[in-house]
């Protein structure tokens, strides 16, 4: 498919790997090779590539450095197809934090994390496509960034600027089908990795892109051999952009019910799907659980005035009595039960939390639960971790990575026992490797 091949290309120019001292071997883990569970068995990593998996080992491995992983299992490091960057500080967020500081802060905290690539989906500054090139040459500057550059959204309306904290506001907003052809144009001729739309008239109090724009927008995009994730929250706006081809749906459904229609369309069309499980709960989940505070896991994640804040018991009551509350409790358990009904008809789930676009959106944190979410859902272990990794990246077009595999990318993510038993293991991270590189151990 030609959006596949021009994206490869794209990424050939982008991601030369560092060359790494001598091969490792990673022996006694358990391997989930991101489609499915090899056993115990010994994994060979070289000059940042995995080359091979399994006995008997190639002679390259006699020289190797061995690291006993007994106990553990080594997974594909995570693939976030729908995140962003350098968009918060603190309790604070908005393009006004968009500096090559805070972008390279919350990758290391994906990689942290064990997310080894991340898709800023919208909302990105300028410096985006310099600190894309310079993250991705050095393992070291946190997981490897791909993007939609500012994104397109609405004039007035979605991503709404005031309550984003956009000042300068990097996002496209096309008022015709012409002017959103030529925004694809510009972001196209800019660099970006896909497009990203908006398509939400939250609730009806915002006004709605019109179907004129999206359908030009998607057409001038896959004319130029680009992907296009839209943002949406109710069922209408997905049928109608599943109806105009496009190729990602960002945010899980959650006004009603999916019909068996629109999801047999999408498994034919081959639409992804990215659920974002976490994102209504995240609104109330600390408040309520606010034990979760005392978890290394999660308090590693947190800037100090957010723990302190969240610490608070007079704001955690303030937050489980917001009139907002009600509608995300729905809203989680509308999304839970379509993203079970979409699994179940073949359509391709794709991985994404919206981590990073605002502060309780917490970076590393919000991706596990989704895994766990996804369980609840009535995925199996091995079905949440395929979709974050595998079919994470196969649904952004990267073939480099998702799959412990001869030739991949040796991006991985090492974990205390068994997480295709009990998902919530993903959360006893051991180590990252990036590119061959261990980068990050355990959290606390
Ligand atoms: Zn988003």
């Amino acid at each position: 498919m030609r959006p596949t091949r021009l994206w490869a290309l794209l990424l050939a120019a982008t991601t030369a790997l560092p060359a790494a001292a001598a091969p490792v071997l990673l022996e006694n883990a358990r391997v989930f090779d991101g489609t499915r569970d090899r056993g115990i068995t010994p994994v060979l990593i070289d000059n940042g590539r995995i080359v091979h998996v399994g006995t008997p080992l190639p002679a390259a491995a006699s020289g190797a450095r061995r690291i006993d992983y007994t106990g553990k299992t080594v997974l594909p490091g995570l693939v976030n197809a729908h995140a962003h960057v350098g968009n918060t500080q603190g309790l604070e967020h908005g393009d006004r934090f968009y500096t090559r500081d805070n972008v390279v802060r919350d990758l290391r905290q994906f990689q942290r994390y064990g997310i080894t690539t991340v898709t800023a989906l919208g909302m990105n500054g300028e410096a985006f496509f310099a600190i894309r090139k310079a993250v991705n040459a050095s393992p070291a500057l946190g997981a490897q960034l791909y993007g939609a550059g500012g994104g397109i959204g609405v004039p007035g309306g979605t991503p709404p600027a005031a309550a984003m904290g956009l000042s300068r506001d990097p996002v496209a907003r096309p008022r015709t089908a012409e002017e959103a052809r030529a925004a694809v144009a510009t972001q196209h001729a800019d660099g970006v990795d896909l497009v990203k739309l908006w398509v939400d008239n939250a609730g009806g109090k915002l006004p709605l892109m019109a179907p004129e724009v999206y359908q030009a927008a998607i057409a001038e995009a896959h004319a130029r051999g680009l992907k296009v994730a839209a943002h949406i929250h109710d069922l209408a706006q997905a049928r109608d952009l599943v109806a105009a081809r496009v190729d990602i749906i960002a945010h899980g459904i959650r006004d009603t019910t999916i019909d068996p229609m629109l999801a047999r369309t999408m498994r034919e069309q081959g639409t992804g799907y990215i659920p974002t499980l976490a994102i209504d709960e995240a609104n109330y989940a600390y408040a309520e659980s606010p034990q979760l505070l005392d978890t290394p896991f999660v308090r590693n994640a947190l800037p100090a005035d957010v723990l302190a804040r969240w610490s608070q018991p007079t704001w955690q009551q303030q937050q489980l009595a917001g009139a907002n509350i009600p509608a995300a409790r729905k809203a989680v358990a509308m999304n839970l039960q379509n993203v079970g009904r979409l699994s179940a008809a073949g359509v391709k789930l794709g991985f994404g939390t919206d981590a990073g676009a605002l502060p309780q959106r917490v970076i590393g944190v919000a991706e596990h639960r989704e895994l766990q979410l996804l369980v609840q859902a009535g995925l199996t272990p091995a079905q949440a971790l395929q979709t974050a990794t595998t079919n994470a990246a196969d649904l952004l077009g990267l073939d480099d990575r998702g799959r412990i595999a001869a030739g991949k990318r040796a991006d991985l993510l090492v974990v205390d026992g068994d997480p295709l038993a009990d998902i919530s293991t993903t959360q006893r991270i051991h180590a990252v490797w990036q590119a061959g590189e261990a980068v990050a151990g355990p959290l606390e």
